[in-house]
């Protein structure tokens, strides 16, 4: 059922290192076994540990949590180095489990590239003298720059901020966020839920948040009546779900379900049951949500839930877009493939999908709550505005409506522009759109719901927050002008426990924000907020575009190496961007990209200098995080100068910039890591950036005769 990617012969950007085998050791060393690296090397451990020693990496010792918590950053490290065999040796999967975790893990073979580029699989060799004495000169910087004193990877939540009075977790009102290190995989069969550690639950109970949600397949949770291999073990799950529920209720917070049902079904499937097939192509078809028998599959699986899970908190369903599920969900599928919903609307049947679940709620007498969101209900998707307006009046009365608040803002660059989807901090919502749909929302009955992204998003992801507290607050107070009633703070990217989520308490308190800081930074509190006001101003400037937010280098930041020659490779999807700048800059001209990145930083850096000094233990976590955001947005600017014109000084500013980020994800693990990516970088990779900015360097300044 699971085939690897295939293979091809691509170019092969270069490392730093004498030797292809080196950079195996270099990247690896602490994240895989000594006994695996041997293994793929064909060699010893002796010689890996000796050889590891020579490229400055002794005392680094194996940390076994890198092979469940730390697999894709495993996976992503080698692609351009090893075969399969080799990154299944490192990663300890086989060639089963590599190819399911690329096609399941949230979309690893996209960021891969979709393809696997054909490797000659390095096998050690000793090193000629030369090598020896380059390589010793490599050392000399690795020791000079490597951190003497780290926390270990993964202890996310050391600085999360001390709060003295709990924000309020009102129930009420929707508060939610996404488990900050949820690791993908079944872990409600596996009963594992280690990833919602009381630290992080503690953290974001005291800063308000009421609800966390969780994807899930609804079958599996409920098996399928049409046929039992669907689903197996479904008992398990619906158990599992309750002690989770039990689990977050000690912290006052509700779990809460993604609902994108229901799912297509192979085409075997339909073989002996015609009658509940809805639109399709040759692999999948659609369970037809007008057919009486899959409506009472959708009425009696909530049903179910809610009864033997009293405590959960609620749902939000999807109807468009995402996952193939109704017969309207995907623009791709002709309606006339389904000959009932061909003589419906598509507002008919999303509606009636929401009403089943609701009906079933309802019935069940449940207090489990129904948020429907109009995501993907856009023109993008073939709805025209009245359209979404009237599947919004039509919902049933206790349904709550959620809208991304900055859905449809215009953004403009000099060569175009475009409508805002979702993912952006740096635009400022509500858009008029959603107002509208907020308003009609309102003006029928239904409370309201914005979903936004409070910490980061791919506009930043390396970083668990950016500290943009004045923009934040900008966003909060528009949708309190527009009284929504609940939050959906983060997609699967932004769920730390951190300063900005408490911003919401603050704002439906109707505090000023001036208390705000003061409650959360003490003396240092006016520093924060002019800081703020920087980095705000700064971020503001973002040249936001889809191209850049998903191929551009500010997630990976200071990692994602300098290049001697260009690559001509395509920059894959939160994955390699390499110096595909045409791909980066979307709308933006080269000049307009580089000016704005250059402003932003420079607001920054200012907002930096004023932190200079501050003591309270907030204000100084604070100050970590927003540095590490300022180095990867950095990187963006001297990585692109470097692009447009092999600016030298570029190469050395991102030498001393790279160092700053080995110290401060040192200081702090929660830098780099990002839930569905686990490490964007490591200490390894940001070395190895050194390492090839030197060569950079060094060579540059043998052909000036320097
Ligand atoms: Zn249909």
């Amino acid at each position: 059922m699971y085939e690897l990617l295939p293979v091809k012969k691509v170019y092969i950007p270069p490392h730093p290192f004498a030797t292809d085998w080196q950079a195996v050791i270099f990247r690896n060393f602490g994240t895989v076994s000594v006994s695996a690296l041997a293994k793929v090397l064909k060699t010893d451990e002796a010689t890996v540990e000796k050889e590891a020693s020579r490229l400055g990496l002794d005392g680094i010792a194996y940390d076994p949590v890198w092979k469940t918590k730390g697999y894709i950053t495993i996976i992503k490290n080698n692609w351009y180095l090893l075969d399969y065999a080799g990154i299944c040796t490192l990663a300890e999967m086989d060639e089963t489990q590599l190819a399911k975790t690329l096609l399941d893990d949230d979309f690893l073979f996209v960021k891969v590239g979709n393809f696997k580029p054909e490797v000659v699989a390095p096998v050690y060799a000793p090193l000629t003298e030369e090598q020896i004495r380059f390589t010793e000169a490599q050392a000399v910087t690795v020791r000079e720059n490597r951190s003497k004193d780290r926390t270990p990877y993964f202890e996310f939540f050391k600085h999360v901020p001390k709060v003295t009075s709990a924000s309020s977790q009102n129930a009420d009102e929707l508060r939610m966020v996404y488990n900050y290190n949820e690791l993908f995989g079944d872990n409600l069969m596996t009963g594992d839920f280690s990833a919602y550690t009381d630290e992080m639950l503690e953290g974001l109970s005291k800063l308000g948040i009421n609800a966390i949600w969780k994807h899930i397949v609804l079958y599996e949770l409920v098996g399928l009546p049409f046929d039992e291999k669907y689903g197996e073990g479904w008992e398990i799950r619906l158990k599992n779900l309750g002690v989770l529920c039990r689990r977050l209720a000690k912290y006052g917070i509700k779990l809460w379900l993604y609902l994108n049902e229901p799912r297509a079904l192979p085409m075997s499937f339909y073989k002996d049951k015609p009658h509940l097939l809805g639109v399709h192509d040759e692999q999948v078809g659609v369970l037809c949500t007008s057919t009486p028998e899959v409506q009472k599959y959708l009425y009696d699986a909530i049903q179910k839930i809610v009864t033997e899970v009293p405590e959960l908190g609620g749902f939000f369903s999807i109807t468009a877009s995402e996952n193939l599920t109704n017969c309207y969900s995907r623009r791709e599928y002709d309606i006339n493939g389904c000959p009932r919903c061909r003589n419906r609307t598509r507002v008919e049947v999303c509606d009636e999908i929401n009403a089943i679940y609701q009906r079933a709620i309802e019935d069940a007498n449940s207090s489990a709550k129904l948020v429907a969101w109009t995501w993907g209900w856009t023109s993008e998707m073939g709805w025209t505005l009245e359209e979404t307006l009237e599947a919004v009046k039509n919902l049933p009365q206790n349904v709550d409506v959620m809208c991304v608040s900055e859905e449809g803002l215009i953004v403009r660059g000099d060569e175009g522009e475009a409508g805002l989807i979702d993912y952006s901090i740096s635009q400022v919502g509500p858009s008029d759109r959603t107002r509208k749909i907020f308003l009609a929302a309102k003006e029928s009955g239904h409370k309201t719901v914005a979903k936004m992204q409070i910490n980061n998003s791919w506009e930043c992801a390396s970083v668990p927050y950016l500290p943009c507290f004045e923009l934040i607050w900008k966003h909060l107070q528009n949708l309190k002008e527009l009284d929504v009633d609940g939050h959906m703070l983060s997609w699967s990217l932004g769920g730390y426990p951190s300063f900005n989520l408490s911003l919401v308490s603050h704002a439906k308190a109707g505090g000023a924000i001036e208390d705000w800081y003061k409650e959360m930074f003490g003396s240092d509190w006016q520093k924060v907020k002019a800081a703020s006001g920087y980095f705000s101003e700064g971020f503001e400037k973002f040249p936001f575009s889809v191209s850049l937010a998903y191929f551009g280098p500010q997630n990976v930041g200071c990692a994602n190496p300098f290049y001697e020659e260009p690559t001509g490779l395509p920059a894959s999807m939160v994955g390699y961007p390499f110096d595909n700048i045409d791909m980066w800059r979307g709308y933006f001209s080269k000049e307009l990209f580089l000016e704005r990145f250059g402003a932003i930083t420079s607001l920054w850096k200012k907002g930096l200098e004023i932190l200079e000094g501050v003591c309270e233990y907030n204000s100084v976590s604070m100050k970590r995080i927003a540095e590490a955001a300022y180095c990867a947005l950095r990187s963006v600017y001297l990585q692109s100068k470097w692009i447009v014109d092999r600016d030298l000084a570029a190469a050395q500013e991102e030498f001393e910039n790279t160092k700053r980020v080995i110290r401060l994800s040192a200081e702090d693990p929660s830098i780099g890591f990002e839930a569905c990516n686990h490490y964007l970088y490591n200490e390894n990779t940001l070395l190895e950036k050194l390492l090839s900015l030197k060569k950079i360097m060094e060579k540059n300044n043998e052909n000036t005769g320097k």
